[in-house]
């Protein structure tokens, strides 16, 4: 079906149940289901299918067959498939923002259309790239050609979270499709339905098999993905404990894995900041709109004690005028938290901050809406006066909770940063510039920025250092690195 469906329970009705295989929706082989409820008010979206090892065996061996063709397929003409694949889901992206916002509890204004944006984007990105498949020709004597082809991996098996799900899917599925590998997508069990309604729509374009995907749990239906033999790559974004058990497995197997893990990203905020910009700039990169449900939210804020208590605040102000509300509803800056586990989590790791003498500046406050009374909110809290030890700075909480915490010297600042296993993102604000690059320099992280807190961009190296993963996304360098082989080849001339 590729009319525009801008009811999200019908589009979730019409996916309910079902995997995406070989071009087809169809129902997990054993039958089983699991609910998928609202985290704003409770109800039923709709039940996903339960995907076990029998529906991954499906699957692959439908990938694995297509990826033969798929290869053929010219490595232009594949990007160009996955162009048309772009422009078809830039079609439907208010269709796509609304059951994201309905089955995760993003709001649509700020989260959910932000994200089907990116999604797009990434497409159109990778699809320009077929060309860039490259080898070389290596002087290695002169009576024998000697190069380098760059070639498929095969079938990819991609894991994904529910925090970002459509736009940490195409970055992954985007280039391997261009390198001409095939795809098997496991989705979060919290948000099912988007992606597997871009698959359904991505099914009009591509040839079946060469882009599958189960929903289920994932001891269930993503690790028998990660083991199956005929699966040549793993891509995973989620936890940090789950990545080291996808680790494990495929280590068994000796397949590559690219690992997009955790983060506890510090804003080192100086004396001389353009105070606005940067609360402003917490905001943003604090992701409360979101409730902090991202891996490179800006969860330790490092404040110069000149500007502490100003920017403490203007950032409570900030987000004190902030609605929490109706995911769906136009006038809602902030959701829902996506599940019930992250919900308690969350309220636990602020009672820890209070048991470690902490101060709670809660924001914002609690929808009015009787409807909502069931739903997943928290006031966001920004924490001062916690010691460096609480779990509070050391943790990844994933969640609307951040610590300010205060220091002197910029030494200290980038000291305190460090001090920690994460190292996703990163940023700095001040008018100086020599403070900016000594901190680009200094911190440990793969993304830092400067005055500023974008997401995720293609085109831009996006992963982390220690816990925070292991390779880097969003770009060419990730396309060949990560879904290629790289093959030599030797013609003796003599
Ligand atoms: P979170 O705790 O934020 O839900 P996870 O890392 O557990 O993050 O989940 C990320 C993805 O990994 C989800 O698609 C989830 O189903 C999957 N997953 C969880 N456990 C496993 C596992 N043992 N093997 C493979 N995939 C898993």
């Amino acid at each position: 079906m590729t009319d525009i469906v801008l009811d999200p329970a019908a589009l979730a009705a019409h996916l309910a149940g079902k995997h995406f295989i070989d071009g087809k929706l169809v129902p997990a082989a054993a039958g089983a289901t699991f609910d998928v409820r609202s985290p704003a008010t409770g109800a039923l979206v709709a039940k996903a299918a339960a995907g076990d090892a029998a529906d991954v065996d499906r699957a692959v061996a439908s990938a694995a067959t297509a990826q033969i063709a798929w290869a053929k397929v010219p490595a232009r003409q594949r990007g160009k498939l996955v162009g048309d694949c772009a422009r078809l889901l830039d079609a439907h992206k208010e269709e796509l923002s609304r059951l994201i916002a309905l089955e995760t509890g993003k709001a649509l204004r700020t989260e959910s259309r932000v994200e089907a944006g990116v999604l797009a984007d990434a497409l159109h990105f990778y699809a320009g790239l077929g060309s860039e498949l490259k080898g070389e020709t290596v002087p290695f004597n002169p009576d024998m050609l000697t190069m380098t082809i760059r070639e498929p991996i095969g079938v990819v098996g991609a894991i994904i979270p529910w925090n970002v799900p459509m736009m940490l899917m195409a970055l992954k599925i985007a280039p391997a499709l261009v390198a001409g590998n095939t795809v098997v997508v496991k989705s979060a069990e919290e948000a099912p339905f988007a992606v597997l309604r871009i698959c359904e729509l991505m099914g009009t374009i591509l040839p079946p098999g060469a882009f599958n995907m189960l929903s289920g749990m994932g001891p269930e239906c993503g690790a028998p993905l990660v083991s199956h033999p005929k699966v040549g790559k793993i891509t995973f974004t989620g936890s940090v404990e789950t990545g080291k058990i996808v680790s494990k497995l495929a280590a068994d197997k000796l397949i590559p894995v690219t690992l997009e893990l955790g983060g506890k990203s510090p804003m080192i905020v100086m004396d001389d900041c353009d105070l606005d910009r940067t609360v402003a700039g917490a905001i943003a990169g604090m992701r409360f709109t979101r409730m902090g449900q991202s891996c490179t939210a800006s969860s330790r804020m490092y404040v110069q004690a000149g500007v502490h208590d100003r920017f403490v605040a203007a950032l409570k102000a900030k987000v004190d005028a902030m609605k929490m509300g109706d995911p769906l509803d136009e006038t809602t800056d902030i959701g829902t938290i996506v599940s019930q586990g992250q919900f308690e989590k969350v309220k636990n790791y602020i009672a820890i901050g209070i048991a470690d003498g902490g101060t709670a500046n809660e924001c914002s406050a609690m929808p009015a809406d009787a409807k909502l009374k069931p739903g997943y909110y928290v006031r966001p809290v920004i924490f001062t006066g916690l010691p460096a030890s609480s779990r509070v700075i050391r943790e990844e909480i994933f969640g609307p909770v951040t610590a300010v915490i205060r220091f002197n010297t910029f030494d200290e600042a980038i000291a305190a940063a460090n001090d920690s296993e994460y190292g996703l993102a990163a940023t700095i604000w001040t008018k100086d510039l020599k403070t900016a690059l000594d901190g680009a320099r200094r911190l440990q992280a793969g993304f830092v920025q400067v005055n500023q807190n974008l997401v995720v961009q293609p085109g831009l190296s996006y992963g982390g250092v220690k816990s925070s993963g292991l390779g880097k996304e969003a770009t060419l360098e990730a396309m060949l690195e990560h879904f290629t082989t790289k093959k030599t080849v030797i013609v003796n001339l003599a």
